[in-house]
């Protein structure tokens, strides 16, 4: 199966709208802490989260239709099935993730830039897809070690869980190169000001 299998290869027709700013990562790297950092302290940006469809459970304390959309097996695939995704992946067996066409056209119809949390594999789609409207930043971890230690620190997951997260880090961590910029995650506040001056410079700000 390629990268390409689980991409919509219908273009959205393009009105000046607005961008698409793309986060990836080994989980626990803390994308969702600097994309969070971003969308609260920077309303200059006017950043608006992409919420995804996942078959997996609200973990503490997610909401539907917040964090996520929350769907059934059932109800994932048969979005899947209607063509509703614009990518989607089965990032952890049996658990699916999946960016919603409609939800991004509303976002960017309404002028909002937006930004996704997405895995390895859907950013480097959404990239493809859509080329110089967007912009794709790599967290990098400083360590596998470093990475253990947030993941058990966050204290969200089993440690089954945090096994399944570290087993595919090492793989993750090999499709850097293919996003625009890299930023490695040590010192939290540097981190956050380099990823400030990738999105200034790429909405000119
Ligand atoms: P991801 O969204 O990539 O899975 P999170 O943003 O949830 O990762 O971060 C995982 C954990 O690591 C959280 O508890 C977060 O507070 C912590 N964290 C994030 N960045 C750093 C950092 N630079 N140094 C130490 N801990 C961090
Ligand atoms: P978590 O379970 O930690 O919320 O997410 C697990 C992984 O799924 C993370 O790497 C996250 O970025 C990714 N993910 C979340 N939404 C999507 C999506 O819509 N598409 C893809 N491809 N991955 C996603």
């Amino acid at each position: 199966m390629t990268a390409c299998d689980h991409t919509s290869t219908t273009p959205l027709p393009n009105h000046n709208r607005g961008k698409l700013i793309i986060f990836s990562a080994p989980s626990g790297s803390g994308k969702s802490t600097i994309v969070q950092w971003l969308i609260h302290e920077h309303p200059e940006f006017n950043l608006s989260f992409s919420i995804s469809c996942t078959s997996r459970q609200p973990r503490g304390a997610e909401r539907d239709g917040i964090e996520y959309f929350f769907l059934t097996p059932e109800a994932f695939k048969e979005k899947i099935q209607a063509d509703e995704f614009l990518e989607y992946e089965e990032v952890y067996e049996n658990r699916f993730y999946g960016t919603l066409k409609s939800q991004v056209d509303k976002q960017t119809e309404a002028g909002e830039n937006v930004i996704f949390d997405v895995d390895v594999k859907g950013g480097v789609n959404i990239k493809r897809f859509y080329g110089e409207r967007a912009l794709s930043i790599f967290i990098q971890p400083p360590s596998i070690e470093e990475l253990r230690r947030r993941l058990e620190g966050r204290g969200t997951d089993a440690p089954e869980m945090i096994e399944q997260r570290l087993a595919k880090a090492d793989y993750e961590l090999t499709f850097a190169s293919q996003f625009d910029h890299i930023v490695i995650n040590d010192d939290l506040a540097k981190a956050q000001q380099e990823t400030y001056e990738l999105i200034k410079a790429f909405l000119k700000y």
